[in-house]
């Protein structure tokens, strides 16, 4: 290996495409080989290497110590992820480290994911299945053993409409949904306007039986009309925003829900007090949730959600809604999370855009590096 060859860490594999994209471009690249993230002493001791660059997931606490053990060699961290709650934003500023994400391509994959999790929960798939797989389906009638909740026509609020909130809002529409929208930070009335231009459109070519309707408003009147509530939020814990998300859906919130409504989570585990949702769903509170992110994961065996009385109302998913084979591992970073991974890689250690972090696409802390 030549000497000033540079050094790239992946506490994971991100797939051979991209993989072989960061070789070509002369890397050495090393990759921790188990599936398992790495104990953080070994991140810590490849950071002390002198290794230029780090990709990580967001199983990897990215903290001071990192960031103090590469201060004077590491150029990036690329996170394979567009959620980096597990890097630690202010102190990346302090070591003037930059970070990158990889937003925008897992957008449509993982609105999809939400938009078919609440369609399995409301429409009970899963009780479906297992009736037939347990052979206890013997009788087609009206309403026995039981009905499911339909979704077209209903009025969804959607939590947050950044990318991902957006794109489920779009699919939303075309399920004839009225769609109540939340965000104190982004609010994108053009887009909300276009949709409502799409919708009155439909109905008024006969696409849609009735008129329906979207609007921003408050959280509390948000979620009080929803028939279902989908949340599109990052984790930001307090002293991070004076909007925080950690257990924005609590034991009070769930108050303010129908009882006949239900809660899809696709964000981060600790917007919401589980122990709360848990009570909330088996104390009949609101009807259910589908949840793909929790508090700790993988989730415990102790879970309170994994409660026999509320299965059926509870589906639980792998932290799945961006796995999708083309959004995960595509190489080309237009389409794929590893292509704009290994992308972000590049272009610190290129020194793209004139050398300027601030003005990198897919750096995130670019506040740290504005003149
Ligand atoms: P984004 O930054 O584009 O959108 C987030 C929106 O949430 C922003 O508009 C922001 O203003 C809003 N927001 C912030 N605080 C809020 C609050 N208190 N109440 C309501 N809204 C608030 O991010 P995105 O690309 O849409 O991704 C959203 C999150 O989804 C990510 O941060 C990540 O944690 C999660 N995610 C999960 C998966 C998965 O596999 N389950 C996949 C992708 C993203």
């Amino acid at each position: 290996m030549p000497e000033n060859k540079r050094r790239v860490f992946a506490t994971c594999s991100i797939g051979e495409a991209a993989e072989t994209k960061l070789r070509d471009h002369g890397y050495d690249l090393e990759i921790y080989p188990h599936p398992e993230a790495p104990p953080k002493s070994l991140i810590l001791d490849k950071v002390r290497s002198g290794i230029d660059a780090l990709i990580t997931t967001l199983r990897d606490p990215i903290d001071a110590e990192v960031f103090e053990a590469g201060k004077h060699t590491l150029k990036v961290v690329a996170q394979i992820a567009v959620g980096f709650d597990n890097i630690n934003r202010t102190d990346a500023n302090r070591y003037k480290i930059p970070f990158t994400h990889t937003p925008d391509v897992l957008t449509e994959a993982t609105a999809e994911f939400a938009f078919f999790i609440m369609g399995a929960l409301a429409r009970r798939l899963w009780s479906s299945e297992r009736l037939v797989r347990d052979n206890h389906w013997t009788f087609w009638h009206p309403f026995l053993p039981f009905l499911g909740d339909e979704v077209t026509g209903k009025t969804i609020a959607v939590i947050g409409t950044g990318r991902i909130g957006l794109a489920m809002i779009k699919k939303c529409s075309g399920f004839d949904m009225n769609i109540a929208c939340y965000d104190p930070a982004y609010q994108n009335h053009e887009y909300i306007a276009g949709i409502q231009q799409v919708m009155d459109l439909r109905h008024h070519h006969g696409i849609q039986r009735e008129n329906t309707w979207i609007q921003y408003m408050s959280f509390a009147d948000a979620i009080k009309q929803a028939d279902f509530v989908s949340v599109h939020v990052p984790l930001l814990r307090a002293g991070e925003t004076e909007t925080p998300t950690f257990h924005l859906f609590n034991e009070q919130t769930f108050k303010f829900m129908k009882p006949t409504a239900f809660l899809v989570n696709t964000s981060r585990g600790p917007v919401i007090d589980e122990a709360a949702l848990a009570r909330a769903i088996r104390e009949n509170q609101i009807a259910g949730a589908a949840l793909d992110v929790f508090e700790r994961e993988p989730l415990p065996t102790d879970s309170p959600l994994r409660d026999r009385d509320i299965e059926d109302r509870c589906r639980l998913f792998s932290h799945f809604a961006s796995a999708g084979k083309i959004t995960r591992l595509s190489a080309d970073p237009d389409k794929g999370m590893a292509g704009r991974c290994a992308q972000g890689v590049i272009d610190v250690l290129e020194g793209n855009c004139g050398g300027d972090p601030s003005k990198m696409p897919f750096v995130v802390n670019k506040e740290a590096f504005r003149r």
